[in-house]
């Protein structure tokens, strides 16, 4: 609680202790020994003590408003209520409603106490799990270690990080070994291992030993900014049904009103009672009709939802991508780097005669030297000689093809049979189940190598997951073999496989699904983001894995998991679907409950205590309700 709320509390409590000092005083006949025949008005005065402590700023929030012509607020309506409850004086042949008057104010307080509590706990939690800005980055400068803002950082620096610091810039280490606590990021407890040569993203904690790191992104484009730009920016994106409550909220507030006005003057023009009865029972609409426990507690628990998602290192960019994630029955998936690791072994060299093994591995490596697919890094990796990019030259990357370098003054071409067919250069098949990357140089084939990605260990028991989740269909895209994605489809029990698939294959494949969804069901697709950017966005969700270092990901997905690990696809929905449930849980028990005594009070059945109980008794549940989204 802030200082502010800790005030305001303390009001409440004055004023809520007053209260009840004087209704039991009233119960005991105290008010009727000391004021006789004007018990009434000595008890309305006393209870104005409690009610002006607790509600004197609701009354001129409303006076402020009305000034401003923007009735109906919940001010406003608090304000006619209890007024009209304290009018009661005037009709003697009623029974007082002073108690009710005072409590409705009260109790109004004590909801919208409750609910600023809560709406700032939600934000804080996100914050402070967000709590992964670095406030700055240590740099040698002339032998000695001088802490400067990291924005102040250039590409390419060296900087230290102690054990205990956060790591402020995306960079490689180049000297130290430690293990990384990356839990704020990706909800992972296990640390991760680093060394000379692992890249490293800001946010981490170092937690062993001191780290020296080669930056590779300024501040601005580094994981922490970019995480925390997006995070911010989630609440603008509204789901569908926070928009409905806002709207409908809109109209029901007013309309409750002209009902409770035309209940409290026509049946008693009409002769149907006495006029003191009516105008209580428009009172008690008035009191009922407060929307805020809908209004409140539907972007709660939205809020909530992407809190608790962002705690298992799942980042969902609005509220709207939860809403559709709680549809989804089609999960589509691209292979490399999503099913399967993307660090391909090297299973086998086939050179063709009188070619050199080695020299094939290392034309292959020179032409990767730029990209960033996950096949040109793990070629670099398997080529243990040195990479001098200074021999390379002309680099152009083919999605779903391969690359076409000048190494040495020779043309290299690295990729599958579709580049070789594309540039008429001859190739040769190989039996080996694998990804085949041919290589051909100056034109001439010059043989391939095989190479074979693991399957993730998590991505069986996604599917099976998924699958119990009452995901209908998993379904597999790949640019790569039809007899690698056989078998992998195969292992991981998927329910369709398409293979040897462009770019703009995936796109055709995607909107042909997409085409056969029913009932507003939602078509998903998780992709590793290198070089799927146009698929992530023409599914309903786009999914990126990994976003640890791939930039295109975190920019065209709608959902970013920070972790390798496709499991966490399946918990995203449970966190969507949960959500969903809280929220319609809300709507269902908060209109009901409100609709149930708006009956009651128009029969005269409902008593003020009750209309109480239906604003804020109802909306601090909600709200309470709303707070279990954030417990992932
Ligand atoms: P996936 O659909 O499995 O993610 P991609 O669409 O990224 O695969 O690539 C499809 C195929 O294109 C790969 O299996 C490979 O044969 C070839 N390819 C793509 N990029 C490269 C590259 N940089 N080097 C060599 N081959 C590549
Ligand atoms: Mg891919």
């Amino acid at each position: 609680m802030n200082k502010k709320q800790r005030r305001w509390r303390n009001r409440i409590i004055v004023a809520i202790a007053l209260f009840f000092a004087i209704m039991l005083a009233e119960k005991l006949g105290a008010w009727n020994a000391l004021f006789g025949r004007y018990a009434t008005y000595g008890e309305f005065a006393l209870y104005l003590v409690p009610y002006l402590i607790a509600g004197h700023d609701v009354l001129k929030k409303a006076w402020r408003n009305i000034r401003h012509g923007e009735a109906f607020d919940e001010a406003f309506l608090m304000t006619v209520a209890t007024f009209g409850a304290f009018a009661t004086i005037l009709f003697p042949q009623t029974e007082p409603q002073l108690a009710e008057g005072c409590a409705v104010m009260l109790f109004y307080q004590v909801g919208e106490l409750f609910q600023s509590y809560a709406v700032g706990k939600s934000r804080k939690s996100i914050a402070d799990m967000m709590d992964i800005a670095p406030e700055f980055a240590t740099i040698e400068r002339g032998g000695e270690l001088v802490e400067v803002d990291p924005d102040e950082v250039p590409v390419g620096s060296v900087i230290v990080i102690k054990p205990g610091e956060r790591v402020p810039l995306d960079g490689v280490v180049t000297d130290g070994a430690s293990q990384l606590d990356t839990a704020a990021l990706t909800g992972e407890s296990v640390p991760r291992h680093v060394e000379p040569g692992t890249s490293v993203i800001s946010g981490c904690i170092n937690m062993t030993d001191v780290l020296r790191v080669r930056t590779t992104k300024p501040y601005g484009e580094s994981t922490v900014s970019r995480i925390l730009e997006l995070v911010e920016n989630a609440s603008e994106k509204k789901a569908k049904t926070e928009n409905f409550i806002t709207r409908f909220a809109r109209v029901y507030t007013p309309a409750v009103v002209f009902a409770a006005l035309i209940l409290a003057i026509f049946p008693p023009l009409l002769g149907m009672g006495p006029w003191s009865d009516w105008l209580l029972r428009g009172l008690t609409f008035l009191v009922v009709s407060c929307p805020c426990a809908l209004v409140i507690s539907v972007p709660l628990s939205f809020f909530g939802g992407i809190g608790g998602a962002s705690k298992l290192g799942i980042l969902v960019k609005g509220s709207n991508y939860l809403e559709l994630l709680a549809k989804v029955d089609t999960v589509v998936f691209d292979k490399t780097g999503t099913l399967t690791s993307g660090t391909f072994n090297v299973v086998a060299v086939h050179p063709q005669e009188g070619v050199d093994p080695s020299c094939l591995l290392s034309y292959a490596a020179h032409a990767e030297a730029l990209s960033n697919h996950p096949i040109a890094t793990s070629i670099k990796q398997a080529y243990a000689g040195d990479l001098d990019q200074t021999r390379v030259r002309d680099v152009h990357e083919e999605s779903g093809h391969g690359v076409t370098a000048t190494v040495d003054g020779h043309t290299v071409l690295v990729g599958n049979d579709k580049l070789m067919a594309e540039h008429d250069a001859a190739s040769r098949d190989c039996d080996l189940t694998g990804t085949i990357l041919h290589v051909a140089i100056d034109g001439r084939y010059a043989g391939h190598i095989v190479i074979a990605d693991v399957v993730k260990d998590d991505a069986e028991q996604t599917i099976r997951d998924l699958h119990a989740a009452g995901v209908q269909k998993c379904v597999m895209l790949t640019g790569d073999r039809r007899d690698v994605a056989e078998a992998v489809g195969q292992r991981l029990g998927l329910d369709e496989v398409h293979a040897q698939l462009l770019p703009q294959d995936k796109v055709a494949e995607v909107e042909r699904l997409l085409a056969l969804e029913q009932n507003g069901a939602k078509l998903a697709f998780v992709g590793d983001g290198i070089n799927d950017a146009p698929v992530l966005m023409r599914a309903d969700v786009g999914i990126a894995m990994g976003a640890m270092g791939s930039d295109a990901a975190i920019e065209a997905a709608d959902v970013v998991l920070m972790d390798d690990k496709p499991s966490n696809i399946a918990r995203a929905m449970r966190v969507a679907r949960k959500t969903m449930r809280i929220v319609w849980q809300n709507i269902v028990f908060a209109l009901g409950v409100k609709i149930l005594i708006l009956v009651l009070a128009a029969l005269g059945l409902a008593s003020m205590w009750l209309a109480v109980f239906g604003d804020v008794g109802v909306a601090m549940i909600a709200i309470l309700n709303a707070m279990r989204a954030m417990r992932a």
